[in-house]
């Protein structure tokens, strides 16, 4: 398997398995720089990434790769090396140009392809209209992405998309960007997720370049913010944030959000609420089954693979609510074929997905798998979980495991406090109650909880 595919994989199994904060921070711009007999170098872009590879990922990785791979992998190394352009460094959420960073010449032989090319206004190339399936569940939003392409300023601004992990926002705001581009290069088109956006605040804001700031952010035809919801509890972040929105908006330049949450839920005071509300908001939800086989099969005409109707359908039926899982199960296959050259069958395919077909819910959900992505949410370790520390970051989620293996799977306290470090069963009951209550009180719990919930059951 070429190693840009297999890293590809790879980095599909991972995403599964980390909250997408945490993805984004420690994978992007990672790449297989060598495979050598099982050895394996994975290229990270500086020494704090090595060192928390190292020491926080390595069996998360290594376990991964041997899952793609099928063979054990006798050692992974990790070595820091500088990407040339620092624009990929803005690539948006999924899939970024991971295996396309540019790679020491002569080393790996598979250059960038185009699906993975990220260009200078931090955009992918493929998430475009022509290239986004419309169907139940996201017609409004594509319909209202198009229009605000076609007259940016002038029906819906702000327009505000909303909608669960994995669903499309991000490649549909892309696409209003895109689409701007190709009628007119000259367009300042700004895409910049929360957290990026968050990050360049207080930078500038640091180093005295505030002015720069405003000047970057106020002047363009459009500026596309995704994930909004991050920019909850950062007061002075909001504040400029609403200061850049009347600015543009008062200006006739366009202004469109993502969040995966609806502007009411989002942590932030009513006048910045109420900007996002001003315009058209537009949800997105979970495909119906013949959408989601016309986008894995538009996905194997981007990708030039053959793959029958029925394996697709059976792809589509396995995997439900999320159109990202979907194409992870499709690269996964593909890579599982690239490597083996055999044809796909329904057979490999049912044996491959068997790790993520399983989508009854509660059925297949185990407390082992529930403690995992509970960890992983919170990026911990199990031994943090299990361990004596009584510290709020690892006493609060170590209460919402003990809250959701009760709650969701019926454990009694006693297993609960054996299973989470031979804790007493009173611990087990205290932790529950005091969830429940916070769930009920606290916004923010409810929605770690339902975030939580919703991975456990999108990939059990
Ligand atoms: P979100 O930002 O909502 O989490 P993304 O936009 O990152 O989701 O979408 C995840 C993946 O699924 C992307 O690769 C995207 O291209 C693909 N995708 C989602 N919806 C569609 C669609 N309607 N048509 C084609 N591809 C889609
Ligand atoms: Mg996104």
């Amino acid at each position: 398997m070429e190693p840009s595919t297999l890293w590809q994989a790879t980095l599909g199994e991972l995403e599964l398995q980390l909250s997408k904060v945490h993805f984004l921070t420690w994978f992007k711009n990672t790449y297989i720089s060598s495979m050598n007999d099982g050895r394996i170098t994975i290229s990270v872009p500086n020494t704090f990434t090595k060192t928390w590879l190292e020491k926080r990922y390595h069996t998360a990785i290594l376990k991964a790769l041997q899952h793609v791979l099928n063979i054990p992998v006798r050692d992974i190394s990790y070595e820091v090396r500088a990407v040339a352009d620092t624009k990929i460094s803005s690539a948006p959420p999924s899939g970024f140009g991971t295996s396309s960073a540019p790679m020491e010449r002569g080393r790996i032989k598979d250059l960038p392809t185009v699906a993975e090319t990220v260009n200078k206004y931090g955009l992918r190339v493929n998430y475009t209209f022509e290239n986004y399936i419309v169907g139940k569940g996201n017609e409004l939003a594509h319909a209202a992405a198009q229009a605000v392409a076609d007259n940016p300023g002038q029906k819906y601004n702000p327009l505000f998309i909303y909608g669960g992990v994995g669903l499309g926002k991000t490649h549909l705001i892309q696409a209003i960007g895109n689409r701007l581009l190709q009628k007119n290069p000259h367009a300042k088109v700004l895409y910049i997720t929360s957290e990026q956006f968050t990050n360049d605040f207080v930078n500038a804001m640091r180093s005295g370049s505030g002015k720069e700031f405003k000047e970057r952010y106020r002047n363009v035809d459009i500026l596309l913010i995704d994930d909004v919801q991050f920019i909850s509890g950062k007061e002075g972040t909001k504040e400029e944030l609403f200061h850049t929105f009347n600015t543009l908006h008062h200006a006739g330049r366009q202004v469109v959000f993502t969040s995966d949450r609806p502007p009411k839920e989002i942590g932030a005071e009513e006048r910045l609420k109420s900007r996002f509300e001003w315009g058209a908001t537009v949800d997105i939800s979970i495909p119906d089954l013949e959408t989601r086989i016309a986008i894995l099969s538009h996905k194997c005409g981007e990708k030039q693979i053959n793959i029958s109707t029925e394996i697709l359908h059976f792809i589509a039926s396995a995997l439900q609510s999320n159109v990202r899982e979907l194409e992870g199960a499709l690269n996964k296959i593909i890579a599982n074929y690239q490597l083996r050259n055999t044809p796909i069958s329904l057979e490999t395919t049912k044996a491959l997905l068997s790790g993520f077909a399983n989508n009854s819910g509660k059925k297949s959900l185990t407390p082992k798998f529930l403690i995992e992505a509970v960890t992983n949410y919170y990026d911990l370790s199990i031994d943090d979980i299990i361990g004596k520390s009584r510290e709020q970051k690892l006493a609060f989620p170590r209460q919402i495991i003990m809250f959701l293996l009760r709650e969701e799977l019926e454990v009694s306290y006693p297993s609960i406090g054996k299973e989470i470090g031979g804790r007493d069963h009173t611990t087990a009951m205290h932790a529950y109650n005091k969830i429940k209550f916070e769930i009920e009180n606290d916004e923010r719990v409810k929605r770690d909880v339902e975030i939580i919930k919703q991975r456990l059951y999108n990939s059990a």
